[in-house]
C-alpha cells in the first residue's frame, strides 16, 4: 500500500549501513516510524529531507505493520534552528512531546499544524521562547486529551476574581472564597486570561497574546509543571533545554 502525505521528522535514528529510522507526525496518520534506504548518504535524493525538522511530501509504501520512505521532497527545513542552541534545544523538546503524546494511526492535523507554527515563530525570534513554550505545552495538552476546566470556579461556578487558584492534578481552577486544599498555584488575572487564550482561542489567534515577563515565567512554570504532573513522566529534551538556558 502507498500512502502520499506531509510530515514533519521529530526524531531520527541512524541505523547500520546507510539507514535511517524516522520518526513522522504526519497530517493523517498521526505519528509513524519509517525506514529510510540509503538516508546518510549524502546526496542521496532522500538525505536532505529527511534529517530532525524536516518538513517534506513522503511518499511510504506499508507492508503489515512497517513503514518505508519510498520518496521525500523537501518542503521546509527549518535549518536556522541549529545556529542557536536554545532554540536547537527548544525544538527537540517540542518534537519529544509530539512523538510521546500524539496518537499513531490517528489524524494529528492540530497537532502538525501547532509544531509547524511554533517552529516558525522559533526560528523567526519575533516571540518570546518562554512564551513559545508555554503555548506549545498547554495547547499540545488541550489536543492530546489532557485540556483543564478554566471556565469558571469548579466549586460555585464564579468566572473571575482577583485570585483564582489552579490545581495541577484536577486540571481545575477555584475561587478565593472556595479555595481548595488542592490547588498548587495562584493564578491572577493576567495569568488566567493568559492560560484560557492559550486552551480556548482559535487556532488562528493561539500566538497573538503578550504578556509582561514577569508573568511569561509563572506561566512557563505552570504549563511545564502541569504537563509533566498530567503525563506523569520526565522529558530528557526539557532536562538538557533547562541545563543551558
Ligand atoms: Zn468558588
Amino acid at each position: 500500500m502507498q500512502i502520499s502525505t506531509p510530515a514533519l521528522i521529530i526524531k531520527v535514528m541512524d541505523m547500520r549501513e546507510n539507514d535511517r529510522l524516522v520518526t513522522l507526525l504526519t497530517k493523517n496518520l498521526g505519528v509513524v516510524k519509517a525506514f529510510v534506504s540509503g538516508a546518510k548518504k549524502v546526496g542521496h535524493k532522500n538525505h536532505s529531507a529527511t534529517s530532525l525538522f524536516c518538513y517534506s511530501d513522503f511518499l511510504l509504501t506499508r507492508t503489515g505493520n512497517t513503514y518505508k520512505v519510498k520518496d521525500a521532497s523537501l518542503i521546509n527545513s527549518f535549518f536556522n534552528l541549529s545556529s542557536n542552541i536554545e532554540n536547537l534545544a527548544l525544538a527537540q523538546y517540542f518534537c519529544e512531546l509530539t512523538a510521546t503524546l500524539s496518537p499513531e494511526e490517528t489524524p494529528a492535523d492540530e497537532q502538525l499544524r501547532l509544531v509547524l507554527n511554533t517552529l516558525n515563530f522559533l526560528c523567526k525570534g519575533n516571540i518570546d521562547n518562554t512564551i513559545l513554550k508555554s503555548i506549545f505545552e498547554m495547547r499540545t495538552m488541550v489536543i492530546t486529551g489532557y485540556m483543564p476546566n478554566l471556565l469558571a470556579c469548579s466549586e460555585c461556578g464564579k468566572f473571575d476574581d482577583e485570585i483564582m487558584s489552579f490545581s495541577i492534578e484536577n486540571g481545575e481552577i477555584c475561587c478565593k472564597g472556595c479555595k481548595s486544599v488542592n490547588s498548587n498555584y495562584l493564578l491572577n488575572k493576567t495569568l488566567l486570561s493568559a492560560l484560557r487564550h492559550i486552551v480556548y482561542s482559535d487556532f488562528n489567534k493561539l500566538f497573538n497574546f503578550r504578556v509582561p515577563p514577569e508573568s511569561a515565567k509563572q506561566l512557563n512554570k505552570i504549563t511545564e509543571n502541569y504537563l509533566i504532573y498530567q503525563t506523569d513522566r520526565q522529558y530528557n529534551t526539557l532536562n538538557f533545554y533547562k541545563s543551558i538556558i
